[in-house]
Formats: C-alpha cells, structure tokens, sequence
C-alpha cells in the first residue's frame, strides 16, 4: 500500500513535471515546489526599468513629437543574452503564454504600488495578423494584457484594435521605412469602446516604436480620452 501510494505520487510528479517543468525559464536552474516560471533570485533580479517612476524616461521620449502620451512605461530592459531575452523567447517561441501572464500581472501590482490603479478604462493588446497567430496560437501580447488585466483589476480586449493586413519583416529597415511599411497597418474595429476612454495600449518589447506609433494613431483617430503605453520589455 505504501510502496503503491509512493508509485503513484512519482507518476504524479512526472506527469506534473510534463506540463510544469522545475526549472526556471531565464536561467534554468531548479525552481523551489510552488513557486512559478522564475526561481527566487531571478524574479528579485529581474532588470526592471522604474519607468513608471520617471515621467521623461526612454520610452516616453522615444514618442515626443509623435504621439501624445500621457503615460509611456516599459518593465524590464532586454538585453542580448540575458533573462528578459530568454524570458521573451520563451513567450513568443516556446508556447509559454503563461511567462507574459506572470509577468504581466507582477508589473500590475508594481504599477498599482505606485498609484497607477485607477489611470486606465481599457488595456488594448498589439494584434498580430491572423495568419501568425494560427500559427502561434495565441498572441504573446494578449496574454501581457490578460496579466496586467487582473492585477490592475480593469478590462482589456482583443478586439478593439486589428491588424488588417501583413507586413513586411522590418529588420533592415530605417525608421522612415518602417514607418510607411507600418501605416495604415491597423484599424480601430470598435470606436465606440475607444472614445473617451483612458487606453493602455500594450506590448512585449519596444525597439524602433514603429509598430506602437502606427497602433496608438490608429486610437487617437478614434478620440480616446487619454492613451499610454506598457511594454514588457524595452531594447536599448
Ligand atoms: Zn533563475
């Protein structure tokens, strides 16, 4: 009976561990039982920006002139190699939703810490066309939104803000370039949900903000009572 129950509890365990490794995603070390995604020094290390602190930060001044922010924040810095690239690989390439959930929900109880609780009506996610979310099957900025949606306690939607057609990849390009490749890329699907409202509009890294720029002129053409914008990760 013993040895049986013993049995069983290890079939659990290996099933458990099938589908929830013990391993922590950003350094692959060993993740203590009950503790999620990130071992205890990887979740206190984490590279976090305070930008949410620090009105004229990097992400805000990369939109002066551009579109008119009223809040522009970024959580982590991403660097080559290091745990927030790991950590991103994993959520947009590896099937881990979950990493932008977690993450997306330790960024809301930050946020809120800091009085942002009550700053935003609606989090509007970055779409993905629809032919890369069939393949990926789901979109990695949802899954941000759908974090910072239940820590901040406000509503977020997928359906808002669409893509409309796909576009070309963007790593060789300039700015001016992807900038044109970008406009007219997305459309607002529900204007009577954007207007008058604060939209937090989300992401999982800024690099050039050419995608964010063509998504945030896409609301402000359906006259939101403020716009700002979250990413998880921020690209020196
Ligand atoms: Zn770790």
């Amino acid at each position: 009976m013993v040895i049986f129950h013993f049995s069983m509890k290890i079939m659990l365990r290996d099933f458990l561990n099938l589908f929830f490794p013990r391993y922590c995603l950003a350094c692959r070390g060993p993740v203590a039982h009950g503790a999620h995604l990130l071992c205890a020094s990887c979740a206190v290390d984490l590279p976090r920006t305070g930008y949410h602190q620090e009105p004229e930060n990097p992400v805000a001044r990369k939109f002066y002139g551009l579109l008119p922010l009223t809040h522009a924040f970024g959580y982590l810095h991403f660097a080559k190699g290091g745990k927030v690239q790991s950590l991103l690989h994993q959520l947009k390439y590896e099937n881990r939703p979950e990493v932008g959930e977690v993450l997306g929900r330790w960024y809301a109880s930050e946020l809120k810490e800091d009085d942002f609780g009550e700053a935003f009506d609606l989090i509007v996610p970055i779409p993905l066309h629809p032919s890369k979310l069939r393949k990926r099957g789901y979109n990695q900025s949802d899954a941000i939104a759908r974090g910072l949606s239940e820590g901040l306690n406000i509503p977020w939607s997928a359906e808002v803000l669409k893509r409309t057609r796909h576009t070309n990849t963007q790593t060789r390009m300039s700015r001016a370039e992807r900038y044109d490749n970008m406009a007219s890329v997305f459309a607002i699907a529900q204007p009577e949900k954007v207007i008058g409202q604060r939209i937090l509009l989300v992401d999982d890294v800024v690099t050039t903000g050419a995608t964010l720029q063509a998504c945030g002129e896409a609301i402000m053409a359906s006259q939101p009572q403020t716009l700002s914008i979250a990413a998880l990760a921020v690209a020196q």
